[in-house]
């Protein structure tokens, strides 16, 4: 029986067909992955059909995908041994629309076609649209096919235009699968039949599709998608010469994460943190995003749906059947779906690193040296608050220097009986921390603090707020009374109490400093929580931090300086000479003059003196004074 049937395309495919050969988009060789990517799908279903391994079919033809492009006929074959089809399955399959992928292509058509020629050709090129994408660059295609269930091989003839045809195959026709026959448009013959084109369109594509790939006799897919792998038995040596093939990077990973989940959403994902980070310059801070598959196909690749950017350090890829192949790239915006494997994800690589913090500090230390910047933007991630904030790091003054790392559980551990709150301290480097007046009354209570160097460190602090009925308090802000309720830490070497005399002089004093200052303070009073220091400044209303407040102010451009209260240590040495002076004459100009002095200090300390001029005019006239003095005393000792 040699008959020759002729049918007509349905109208929406004839419209399909149309928009591809006029098309003028450039993006043509996806058509090579569109076709491999049918020639897995019929060697997966032959597979299941058999039960047969991959590797090979016990008889009949090795399961593979051959491509053989021929340069003077300026055709290109691809030929497969998979499932094949009947005449039945032949016109179902390629001569309607309704199954494939194609059927969301055409709704978004429909759109497209309503804005402007140049969103049709945009739309095709984020396509795939199945088989028809091979009349981007063919002229005719003859397409030969053995089901595997019988029957007599057919060829289907089509050059796109209308209708196509179906009779029975000769001797040729293949033992098993499927043979397309391309001939290729004249001007893209030179381009579609080099074989090192043909390669590089597989490598880019479809280099983890399971089956071996040959161009001519050479094999080109020779890596294989190790995600879909069960993990038990992939060796370590495999994930790391995975992961130099994926990031170019030599250096072993620092942990690998390789998980299979079937729900909410199928896929498997095996992802990387890498030992180092991406770089800071925008360029490579852009440079991140895991690749997506459909079914060992690449979708996209950099795809910044899968993972928040504060897990950007992390590299590798994610594979889900859910997805068509044919997706657009705006429609994987926003996915519902990818949503769904963004927050499973999330939840593993956090979880990777709660095990790397208890079970390797060690690593987890250079995870937090390598990729701690952009880890710290994590605060913004509500639903995941409390484990990010268990995996936050931060120095602090139990440490003895500024390497050492704890986090907030480390704090908890160590606090003391009673204690509801966690204490922090911002300051640009642990010297001044230390050195902080705000950090006095923690060191003699022996009450840890934990020292912030970077400004994310206090939004961090800012939207954890409570961690494990902990409350996040920054040092400024800290209630003496919660303070008082706990004993001495250091040896009591306090000051002689001050007499009866002195008591009553101080209001007096601190009236004298709050004269001089006027209203650049809100208030002059004695202090509870200085030891060391003579004054410190302390916000009014206790909420904003002197760093917080120093940030908002650089957003909005306030230079002026912010009013605060002033507390005056009355156990130190140079307050109570302020004291012993303003006892001999209420009105002496030294105590106005000191008060100055001690107010720009505490702005220097705080950060906030802009203009150091005054300052150091003063300092240098004290100096003058006190050499006269110290020079004069001298002679008298040495008379
Ligand atoms: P999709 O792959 O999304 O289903 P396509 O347009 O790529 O859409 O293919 C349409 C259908 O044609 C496939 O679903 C399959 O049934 C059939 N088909 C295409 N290529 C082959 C092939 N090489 N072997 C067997 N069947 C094929
Ligand atoms: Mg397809």
């Amino acid at each position: 029986m040699a008959s020759k049937d002729t049918f007509e395309f349905k109208a929406e495919i004839r419209q399909l067909l149309d928009i591809l050969v006029h098309s003028l988009y450039t993006n043509k060789e996806i058509f090579l992955r569109e076709l491999v990517s049918n020639a897995s799908d019929a060697l997966d279903k032959y597979r299941h059909s058999t039960g047969h391994s991959a590797e090979a079919s016990e008889e009949g033809p090795d399961l593979e995908i051959r491509i053989r492009p021929d340069k003077d006929a300026k055709t290109l074959t691809i030929e497969d041994t998979g499932v094949g089809m009947t005449r039945d399955e032949i016109i179902a399959n390629i001569g309607t629309i309704a199954h494939s992928g194609s059927a969301t292509f055409m709704r978004e058509l429909a759109e497209a076609k309503d804005k402007s020629e140049n969103a049709v050709a945009d739309l095709i090129g984020r396509f795939g649209v199945g088989f028809y994408s091979v009349y981007m660059v063919a002229d005719e295609v003859r397409l030969t096919t053995r089901s595997h269930t019988g029957g007599p091989a057919l060829v289907w003839t089509s050059d796109g235009k209308g209708s196509y045809e179906i009779e029975e195959a000769g001797d040729d026709a293949p033992a098993r699968g499927t043979r397309i026959e391309i001939r290729l448009k004249p001007d893209l013959a030179d381009q579609f039949t080099d074989p090192a084109t043909l390669k590089r369109i597989i490598k880019t594509h479809s280099n983890f599709v399971r089956y071996p790939i040959f161009v001519d006799e050479d094999r080109v897919n020779t890596v294989s998608a190790l995600w879909r792998e069960p993990k038990f038995q992939i060796k370590p040596e495999q994930y790391n010469e995975f992961y130099t093939f994926l990031t170019y990077d030599q250096a072993e990973p620092l942990s690998v994460v390789h998980q299979s989940v079937d729900a909410p959403v199928q896929f498997n994902a095996l992802v990387f943190i890498p030992a180092t980070g991406n770089g800071f310059l925008p360029l490579e801070r852009d440079n991140w995003g895991l690749d997506l598959y459909v079914r060992r196909v690449l979708i996209q690749r950099q795809n910044k749906e899968l993972l928040p950017e504060y897990l950007s350090f992390v590299k590798g890829v994610v594979d889900t059947e859910d997805l068509p192949l044919n997706i657009s790239r705006e429609t994987l915006q926003d996915n519902l779906l990818l949503g769904k494997i963004r927050s499973t994800l999330t939840k593993h690589v956090l979880g990777e690193l709660e095990k790397l913090a208890k079970e390797n500090e060690e690593k987890y230390f250079l995870f937090w040296d390598a990729h701690s910047e952009i880890f710290k933007g994590g605060y913004q991630d509500f639903g995941n608050r409390d484990r990010f904030a268990g995996l936050v790091r931060f120095n602090s003054s139990v440490h003895e220097d500024h390497l050492e790392l704890t986090g907030l559980d480390g704090y908890i551990e160590r606090a003391k009986e009673g204690q509801k709150e966690i204490y922090y301290l911002y300051g640009p480097s642990r010297e001044a921390c230390k050195l902080s007046p705000h950090a006095e009354i923690f060191r003699k209570k022996g009450v840890e603090v934990l020292y912030l160097y970077e400004p994310i460190d206090e939004f961090i602090m800012d939207a954890v707020r409570e961690y494990k009925e902990f409350k996040l308090v920054s040092a400024e802000h800290a209630d003496s009374a919660q303070l008082d309720k706990f004993e001495d830490a250091e040896a009591e070497s306090k000051a002689e109490r001050l007499t009866a005399d002195q008591e009553a002089a101080l209001p007096g004093v601190l009236g004298r400093i709050k004269d001089a200052l006027g209203d650049r303070v809100t208030d002059v009073r004695a202090s509870k929580r200085l030891s060391d220091s003579p004054v410190c400044l302390v916000n009014p209303d206790g909420h904003v931090t002197s760093s917080m407040d120093k940030i908002m102010r650089v957003m909005t451009k306030d230079t002026s300086i912010p009013k605060k209260a002033l507390e005056v240590n009355p156990d130190h040495a140079l307050v109570r000479n302020l004291i012993e002076i303003y006892k001999k004459d209420r009105k002496d100009p030294f105590i106005a003059q000191a008060a100055e002095q001690l107010y720009e200090s505490a702005l220097l300390l705080e950060g906030y003196l802009s203009d150091p001029h005054a300052l150091v005019g003063r300092i240098q006239t004290l100096l003058t004074d006190a050499s006269g003095w110290y020079e004069q005393s001298k002679g008298k000792v040495e008379d």
